[in-house]
């Protein structure tokens, strides 16, 4: 068996449809249980629908509604039209009540909702209504094309904790579960196709977990079925020594460690799930990132670290970041200070990424979206609080990058025209990241590309 997910690009249109159908088709005779997101840009749609909702602006909410109706249906429409002639031409009326019954209960919400607070999970129900109708689609048209697809509801197997709109798997629950619901579906299919992103509490409750994380449904299928690989394919050739929409000349990259590519995630990644990979690593599967528009590309390999040389491999970035700098002269010999800093985090539910630390000084940097003010107020009760706003974080990562003679050396060099207002060194000696200001971000990653990936190196 294999898991095979499409992000929102493979499926975007009727012309990325069929690719990504051709893809599958190639993989038959492995089992793919194939797990799709929401076409590009549907999830941006429903999140908008729900603060209109919220906001009781009835005009826009229908306006989004009628739109997410009309692509899914141009969709069919494109779909039903490529079909090869030989085949009987496919009757798309139940795929587009499907799809008129799908947006009709996103209107029932909505309105029920209107003006006011929507519950969490009726919320993540709203949200991920993109990944029921894209592959119903797919499912539809893969059936249509002639493989022979069992449609799968992932509320049926993906049990996740109670944080409706981030939840995490609960890992014996779905590995009961997806085992003998796909199990039984491929005694009267050839491929199973589920969503990603989506999951429901043990009381029933709808979730989803998180922006991007298809690639984590994707990973925990893998897992919990042992599947021989799990193939997550996107809009690039693989993963990259850098991203390749920001730097032209990036370059893909063979192989890869599964901490390296989960560091890369926690760094700013965007192409794979931060939680993406420990499934796929505690199983050992090799996990590939392929490109569904050159399907013929190497892509990437994230596998066993044995198998890979020490290095830098990519650089990640977050680009809109801020220091929070915390200074107190009576941190200085006592003990329990960084506990009652971090605390003040947790109580706020404010996540910190790097850190850096003196004995009278604490630096850390959070997303620039992440509600700070609370937290501000609390810890100038411990010492003397400044923010830096508008600062980047640009990392490199790499098995065992800080033991790697003149590694460090030539990131100095590399951003050395530069105001660096923090560092840090992961203590996994993985990555090294840098503060710097958000201007200037550009220049210290493409500085740093041509460091160590141009030039011959
Ligand atoms: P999908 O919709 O398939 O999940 P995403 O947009 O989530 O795709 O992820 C793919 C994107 O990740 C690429 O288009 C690229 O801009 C971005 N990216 C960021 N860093 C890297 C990297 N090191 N290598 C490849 N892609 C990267
Ligand atoms: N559709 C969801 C999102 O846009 C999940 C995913 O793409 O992985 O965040
Ligand atoms: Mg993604």
């Amino acid at each position: 068996m294999i898991v095979m997910k499409f992000g929102g690009t493979s499926i975007a249109d009727a012309a990325a449809i069929k690719r990504t159908i051709s893809i599958i088709t190639k993989k038959m005779r492995s089992k793919p249980v194939v797990v799709v997101s929401a076409c590009s840009g549907i999830t941006n749609l429903l999140h908008q629908l729900v603060d209109f909702t919220e906001q009781g602006d009835k005009e826009h909410s229908e306006q989004i509604i009628s739109s997410i109706k009309d692509r899914h249906k141009d969709t069919v429409d494109g779909l039903a039209s490529m079909v090869d002639p030989k085949r009987p031409t496919p009757d798309t009326t139940d795929i587009n009540q499907k799809i008129d019954n799908l947006c009709n209960s996103l209107w029932t919400l909505s309105k029920a909702h209107m003006g006011g607070q929507i519950p969490d999970a009726d919320k993540a129900y709203m949200i991920s209504m993109g990944e029921y109708l894209s592959s119903n689609i797919v499912c539809f048209m893969m059936n249509a094309f002639g493989l022979k697809t069992a449609w799968i509801d992932a509320r049926h197997f993906m049990i996740t904790s109670r944080n409706y709109l981030c939840a995490t798997a609960d890992i014996p629950e779905v590995t009961k579960r997806a085992n003998s619901i796909i199990d039984k579906a491929f005694k009267n299919a050839d491929a199973v196709i589920t969503q990603g992103f989506m999951g429901v509490t043990i009381e029933g409750d709808p979730t989803i977990m998180g922006r991007g994380s298809s690639d984590y449904s994707a990973s925990l299928l893998g897992m919990v079925l042992d599947a021989d690989r799990i193939e997550i394919w996107t809009d690039v050739d693989g993963i990259c020594t850098a991203d390749p929409n920001i730097v032209p000349e990036a370059k893909g990259i063979n192989k890869l460690s599964y901490e390296e590519a989960a560091e890369l995630a926690r760094f700013g990644a965007k192409v794979l799930h931060p939680l993406s990979i420990e499934p796929a690593a505690g199983k050992n599967i090799p996990l590939y990132v392929l490109n569904s528009m050159n399907p013929d590309g190497e892509g990437t390999v994230v596998m066993n670290s044995q198998c890979i040389f020490d290095g830098v491999k990519s650089i990640s970035y977050n680009e809109n970041i801020r220091v929070i700098n915390i200074y107190s002269p009576k941190m200085i010999n006592t003990t329990g200070s960084l506990t009652r800093i971090f605390s003040i985090f947790e109580k706020h539910g404010v996540s910190v990424d790097m850190i850096s630390t003196s004995e009278a000084s604490v630096s850390v940097t959070v997303d620039a979206k992440a509600p700070i003010d609370p937290v501000v107020a609390e810890l100038s009760k411990i010492g003397n609080i400044t923010v830096d706003r508008d600062k980047s974080q640009v990392s490199i990562i790499g098995k065992n990058i800080i033991g790697v003679k003149g590694a460090v050396a030539a990131v100095f060099e590399a951003v050395s025209d530069s105001k660096i207002y923090m560092m840090s060194q992961g203590s996994s000696f993985l990555n090294l990241s840098i503060v710097v200001d958000r201007p200037e971000m550009m220049t210290v990653i493409r500085n740093l590309h041509k460091t160590f990936f141009e030039n011959g190196n």
